[in-house]
């Protein structure tokens, strides 16, 4: 952390950054960038909206008019995330249970949402599941879990939507992956083939599903404050250790940057995107370290 005060410049770059809160919490204030109606009578279903970056993701549409349904395995969490996020906004939220890795799960899941609201217009594939280990000590399930979970349940929840909705009505898909495999990050052999195999599923789909007016394209977050994932792969040593120096942008992301990122992605300002991964990441990746060593190191710092 640097003890000198701010210079005009960082003052200045702070005042740009939106404001977040840590934790599963709704922002206490907010203010609109862009037009609050952006997705005025649209329903987004977004997949780990219970926690993290879903979070965020679904009270920013519905503080822009969007009624969203966030969906994941617990259903406890995405009830309650759903009670904070009408109340901070004023939507309506469909909390469901859904196991992205059971096609029956999600397929029970999109007909109550459909019964709920009639539409469904944008779909965000951001269940995953994450953690930092070498390729060695990779047990054949491990890697199998985060590919069953992350590739498989993008797959298996973009094809639902389409047969159910989006074939005949169009629609947009904003996948949530990661810049893992760029440079083959260390550690993430298996997150980083996951998210990879989702960035082609992208371009696939981009192409097969465009005359059917479905936009798809990736969303490639950074390191973001205020997440598991942050916390899971050694957000606490990053800080510690003044990490973010080495960042273009001098410092983490947070979470309402990705949902606004998303929110270009979701609504009509990006009508004419897709088959495209959009980097968040503060240049992050370019020149991030990538040494086996220094990240054991945040492993076991974060395992404490
Ligand atoms: P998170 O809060 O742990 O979000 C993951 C969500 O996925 C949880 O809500 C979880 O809910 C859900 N989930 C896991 N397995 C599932 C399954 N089988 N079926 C349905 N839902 C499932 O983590 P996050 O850090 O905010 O990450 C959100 C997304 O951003 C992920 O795609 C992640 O890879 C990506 N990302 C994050 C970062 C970061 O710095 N945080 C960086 C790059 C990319 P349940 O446990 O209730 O199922």
């Amino acid at each position: 952390r640097r003890s000198r005060p701010p210079s005009m410049a960082e003052a200045a770059m702070a005042a740009r950054v939106p404001p977040d809160e840590d934790g599963d919490e709704c922002l206490p204030q907010y203010r609109h960038l862009l037009s609050p109606d952006l997705l005025a009578g649209q329903v987004a279903f977004i997949t780990g909206g219970g926690s993290g970056i879903g979070f965020r993701i679904a009270e920013i549409f519905m503080r822009h008019g969007c009624r969203t349904v966030i969906a994941s395995r617990n259903l406890q969490r995405v009830s309650e995330a759903s009670k904070k996020l009408v109340a901070a906004t004023g939507q309506q939220c469909l909390p469901l249970s859904v196991d992205v890795r059971q096609p029956q799960t999600i397929v029970a899941a999109v007909d109550e949402a459909l019964k709920e609201f009639k539409r469904i217009d944008i779909l965000i594939n951001g269940a995953a599941g994450n953690f930092l280990c070498p390729a060695s000590a990779l047990s054949f399930n491990a890697f199998k879990t985060v590919i069953d979970i992350d590739t498989m349940g993008t797959f298996n929840t973009s094809k639902v939507l389409f047969e159910k909705y989006f074939r005949d009505h169009g629609g947009v898909i904003v996948n949530i992956t990661a810049t893992l495999s760029y440079r083959g990050q260390a550690l993430q052999v298996h997150a980083g083939a996951a998210k990879a195999a989702i960035d082609a599923m992208t371009r696939h789909l981009a192409v097969e599903w465009g005359p059917n007016n479905i936009r798809v394209n990736s969303l490639a977050p950074g390191p973001i404050t205020g997440t598991e994932g942050f916390r899971r792969l050694g957000g606490k040593f990053a800080e510690k250790s003044d990490q973010f120096s080495v960042i273009p942008l001098q410092r983490a992301g947070n979470k309402t940057e990705i949902a606004h990122s998303t929110l270009y992605l979701a609504s009509p300002l990006s009508s004419y995107v897709t088959g495209t991964t959009l980097v968040v990441d503060g240049g992050s990746w370019l020149t991030s370290p990538n040494s086996f060593s220094a990240l054991l190191g945040i492993a076991s710092s974060s395992a404490k």
